[in-house]
């Protein structure tokens, strides 16, 4: 539960589905829906249609929508009668803002996750701009979620405008942002202390928090070498069949290579998607692989969420929604991998 709430406000979901009815117009608005395979998955928010929030986490993470899968840089022109001929043009952004309604904490949090690299990135900031998250916090987790060992938890609020808390008679909207209140400006509802909410959300949620000390910490004092060279990285490499599944689910992997399109003298640069589990990820031009093997491609994707981002951002790249677990054609599981790490002997940083 956050501590700063600014505002509070108990309503029902059919007034809180008006609002959203009555802004498709003129925003885009996403929301959890099922495909035509029956999967929940991210689609345009219509009129008169429920989203989908009782059936778990979307299948794709929320990266999509500040990381797009491909993103235009610019766009050019080679042939000199054209206008503009020979000279770089920026893409037409989305007019519209984007709302997302219905993110959960962990997909929330990864946003902030993904600040943290992409921080001078201006694609990544564009978009975040005109981006609004509408969150719902979680009354149960599934066998998959470990959202608490990683720094957050089912009811966390990072990265939220708005978090919307269901409970059995409604749900109370939580303004976190001024982008937050904006959007629920017209909601007519009843103001709720914080007391009221205290009450409310002792008797609707309890406290789904498990205490684990917090691994990130735990892993910035191993020593980098001993978990680099410890023997259980075979055993994961040998199971792993390198889809890259794991990478284009996970809303923490933010991996991209860079590719120029041509056709009739026009073009256009794209960054599209990539994956550290490929091996011509890191094949250089002159033919020498760093990674050529797999259990080097293996290795690097757990260090690199679980060790090398934490020593040098803080916190593990991992929000522990557990969609590589879930997907994985092979069952390799993260969270082993972690106990696994935590076990190397040692506690004194090389940092
Ligand atoms: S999803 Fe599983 S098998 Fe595929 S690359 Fe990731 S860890 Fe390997
Ligand atoms: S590594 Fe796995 S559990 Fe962690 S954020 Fe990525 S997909 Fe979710």
């Amino acid at each position: 539960m956050d501590p700063d709430a600014r505002k509070l406000l108990k309503t029902d979901w059919s007034h809180l589905l008006s609002i959203l009815e009555e802004r498709t117009d003129e925003m885009l608005i996403l929301a959890p829906s099922l495909n035509e395979k029956g999967l929940v998955d991210w689609a345009r928010f219509r009129a008169g249609e429920r989203p989908v929030l009782e059936r778990g986490l979307p299948l794709n993470s929320v990266k999509r929508f500040c990381f797009p899968q491909p993103e235009e840089l610019f766009l050019f022109s080679c042939r000199p009668a054209e206008p503009g001929a020979f000279r770089l043009q920026e893409p037409a952004r989305l007019e519209k803002n984007t709302v997302l309604f219905g993110v959960r904490p962990c997909d929330a949090r990864s946003i902030e996750l993904n600040r943290l690299p992409y921080e001078h990135d201006p694609y990544f900031n564009s978009r975040l701009e005109s981006l609004m998250v509408i969150g719902i916090p979680c009354r149960e987790t599934c066998s998959t979620c470990f959202c608490t060992w990683t720094g957050g938890g089912p009811q966390g609020t990072d990265g939220m405008d708005a978090a919307v808390w269901e409970y059995d008679e409604g749900v109370v909207v939580q303004l976190l942002s001024e982008k937050g209140e904006k959007f629920f400006s017209s909601l007519s509802a009843t103001l709720l202390s914080r007391e009221e909410f205290e009450s409310l959300f002792a008797s609707s949620f309890g406290n789904l928090s498990e205490d684990v000390q917090n691994p990130a910490d735990l892993m910035k004092q191993k020593p980098l070498l001993s978990c680099y060279d410890a023997p259980f990285w075979q055993r994961v490499a040998d199971s792993c069949i390198n889809c890259g599944v794991c990478t284009f689910l996970c809303p923490t992997c933010y991996c991209f290579d860079i590719q120029d399109e041509r056709l009739g003298g026009q073009g256009r640069r794209i960054r599209y998607w990539d994956s550290c589990m490929f091996p011509l990820f890191t094949q250089h031009a002159s033919g020498h692989n760093p990674r050529g093997r797999k259990v080097q491609r293996v290795r690097n994707r757990f260090m690199h969420k679980l060790k090398y981002f934490p020593d040098r951002f803080g916190p593990l790249s991992c929000v522990g929604c557990g969609r590589c677990i879930r997907e994985c054609p092979v069952n390799i599981d993260i969270r082993e991998v972690l106990r696994d790490l935590l076990q190397v002997p040692g506690e004194e940083s090389d940092s």
